[in-house]
């Protein structure tokens, strides 16, 4: 299986991605937490990519498919996986797909993660993200179990130096621009999916199982076992009415 998953800042691509790695054991590829990485060793690459990302700003189309391209190891390709935040223009779509052919590997599907700007700029305002293994967090909606402490690996949660409001619409602005060729892209291909991305993330994940589960991607048996939701107390009503408001 092989997914890209594309959708704004904030829409909850890389949670889900990350769920989709913990419970189905696709990698999880994320162009955003790779540049961080960089950035903080202090490498070639993350010298070069440093003030695009600290602005908001994207990184060349040329250099994020080169960088891409080169971590998609053949075992990574024969396992499956799911890029995030990758590809975000129609150039770098095209890119990875000529990549693809090359390797006989082609995409499964794309999946846009659809939610209001409204909703975007309350979960970027409320993120919070492990400083040592990049899980992300909510203020709000996914605490940790400790304050300031990641659940996974105990370490710091902080906020991310492009999680700024002003940095945030920046971000937004870009990626409304390159959206449309991008989605357009994958129509033409005919393989873009669409998943509601309003609710709790657990709410989602589900919404996104029972799409996999559809299209043959999963084992009946095994997506079902992944349909069962596991939210917090309390949150069911609440999805419910969020998704109210918007219809
Ligand atoms: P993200 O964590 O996906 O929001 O990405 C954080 C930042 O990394 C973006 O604002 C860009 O500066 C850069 N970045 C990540 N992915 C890409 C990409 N596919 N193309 C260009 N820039 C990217």
């Amino acid at each position: 299986m092989r997914f890209v998953f594309l959708g704004p800042p904030g829409t909850g691509k890389g949670s889900l991605a990350w769920l989709c790695e913990q419970r189905v054991g696709l990698r999880h590829i994320s162009t955003g937490e790779m540049f961080r990485q960089e950035i903080a060793q202090r490498t070639p690459l993350g010298r070069r990519v440093q003030r695009y990302v600290m602005n908001g700003r994207l990184v060349p189309n040329a250099l994020v498919v080169k960088v891409m391209v080169s971590r998609l190891a053949p075992e990574i390709l024969a396992k499956g996986f799911v890029l995030d935040g990758f590809p975000r223009t129609r150039g770098q779509a095209a890119g990875l797909d000529r990549a693809l052919a090359t390797r006989r590997a082609p995409l499964d599907a794309a999946v846009y993660v659809d939610s209001p700007e409204s909703l975007l700029v309350r979960r970027l305002t409320g993120r919070r993200v492990c400083s040592r293994c990049g899980a992300n967090y909510h203020l709000r909606t996914m605490r940790p179990k400790r304050p300031g402490r990641c659940d996974h690996c105990g370490g710091r949660l902080i906020v991310r130096k492009d999680d700024g409001v002003d940095t945030i619409k920046k971000r937004l602005a870009i990626d409304r621009k390159a959206a449309t060729p991008l989605l357009a892209y994958y129509q033409r291909r005919g393989i873009l999916e669409r998943v509601n991305g309003i609710g709790h993330i657990e709410t989602v994940f589900v919404r996104l199982m029972r799409l996999f589960g559809q299209r043959g991607w999963l084992p009946p048996a095994r997506a079902a076992q992944l349909l069962r939701v596991r939210l917090p107390a309390g949150r069911q009503g609440h999805d419910r009415a969020q998704n109210r408001r918007r219809n």
